[in-house]
């Protein structure tokens, strides 16, 4: 049977259903929810030291099997053991019958994690572009009317001097940095080894195919690619 919800927490009350007594663990301090497929729902319920999935702090955000979860600064919680799933159900011990280190399958699933992050990331820049370029254009011949009224050139200059300055105010305070912010932090929590024990991210900069050129984690000896070794 497996559970559905499981709240974590130092003391034992009622609601939590596993209780850790460590001094830097909270009263609550966090519910993870099985979702099925290989997914959880991380989520912190107020902590003081935070709950983090592969070393970065999070309130409440979707997670992988392969993901670390960590409360505090050295509780990392086996899901797999503490949810109770079947070895089946554990892409890890299912797919390295031979070798524990190969992790191909797993690493093949992050290709369109960072395909799709790198074509969101470019559409959302060209959006903005896109939509300042019309702003600017708007707001830089907002003037011209004037000039009909006022024919002379000095009043003319002043005033599209001023729509630049304008332009450049307005646009340059138009980027959407939110949105952008959270699809990378997503793309920083998604993208690393897929080896439990070592969640290091796999960096921005780095594409897919170099990390599968290179065939494993030079941190933790992973495999990658298992034809390339
Ligand atoms: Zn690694």
């Amino acid at each position: 049977m497996i559970e559905k919800s499981i709240v974590f927490g130092r003391t034992v009350s009622g609601e939590n259903t596993v209780a850790l007594q460590e001094p830097d663990i909270s009263a609550r301090h966090a519910k993870i929810t099985f979702l099925g497929n290989d997914q959880f729902e991380v989520e912190d319920l107020g902590s003081t030291n935070g709950t983090y999935v592969n070393g970065y702090r999070v309130q409440k955000t979707t997670v992988n099997i392969n993901d670390q979860v960590r409360l505090s600064s050295g509780t990392i919680l086996d899901l797999v053991k503490i949810f109770g799933l079947k070895p089946s159900q554990t892409p890890n011990q299912e797919l390295s019958k031979n070798n524990p280190k190969d992790f191909t399958v797993e690493f093949a699933r992050l290709k369109p994690i960072y395909e799709n992050y790198k074509r969101d990331r470019k559409k959302m820049i060209l959006q903005h572009n896109q939509k300042t370029a019309l702003i600017r254009t708007g707001i830089t011949v907002l003037p011209l009317p004037v000039l009909f009224f006022f024919p002379g050139k000095p009043i003319y200059s002043a005033l599209s001097l001023m729509g630049a300055g304008v332009a450049n105010f307005v646009t340059g305070n138009m980027y959407n940095t939110d949105k952008l912010e959270e699809l990378d932090e997503k793309f920083r929590l998604q993208y690393v080894c897929p080896n439990r024990e070592c969640s290091m991210q796999l960096g921005t900069s780095n594409s897919w195919n170099l990390h599968f050129e290179t065939g494993k984690c030079f941190r933790c000896g992973a495999i990658y690619n298992a034809n390339k070794l």
